[in-house]
């Protein structure tokens, strides 16, 4: 649905684009109702700078918000460094993914990541649930995924393909990134 903005990478770049390149952050039209006439709407939010603190944080970082104009509902797009709905980003999700791909146990994975045990089950079970649907998408991309079913010997090799940032990245040119 392309709510996810690829080329952005860092909060450095993404605060840069907000002052100078903003509209690279425009909807190309309301993931409501499909309208492609959206006008701005003032900013949200996210604590999403995790590594600096003080002086040197990001935080809040600003995201742009846009307002559709024939359903009335918002919407917003997010740089490849930030993950929707998530406080931790992609990069943690990405760690306790390898780590249970490679036969870590929920226990062990917590213990080793210092994360809940409920947040790595449910991290194993979002990609679990979804992972047929998934892998459809990414093959059709990128067919040297090959045909092998989508297990966690597709999923490493994924992952060592691209890091988990950009396969949402490519999945949200097709479907919502959950
Ligand atoms: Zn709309």
């Amino acid at each position: 649905m392309q709510r996810i903005v690829s080329s952005i990478t860092t909060l450095e770049h993404h605060c840069n684009a907000l002052s100078q390149t903003p509209e690279v952050y425009r909807p190309p039209c309301c993931p409501h109702c499909g309208l492609k006439v959206l006008w701005r709407h003032g900013y949200y939010h996210r604590k999403a700078d995790r590594g600096r603190h003080g002086e040197a944080s990001f935080n809040p970082v600003p995201i742009s918000r846009y307002c559709c104009s024939g359903c009335r509902r918002t919407c917003s797009r997010l740089p490849l460094c930030i993950a929707p709905r998530r406080w931790y980003d992609w990069l943690v999700q990405q760690d306790v993914l390898q780590k249970l791909l490679s036969g870590f146990s929920l226990h062990a994975c917590s213990r080793c990541t210092c994360l809940d045990r409920r947040t790595v089950r449910r991290w194993r079970d979002w990609l679990h649930a979804r992972s047929a649907t998934f892998a459809f998408f990414l093959r059709s991309r990128f067919p040297e995924l090959g045909r092998s079913d989508e297990g966690p010997p597709f999923w490493r090799a994924v992952l060592d393909h691209m890091p988990l940032a950009e396969v949402m990245g490519w999945l949200d040119r097709d479907l919502i990134v959950p």
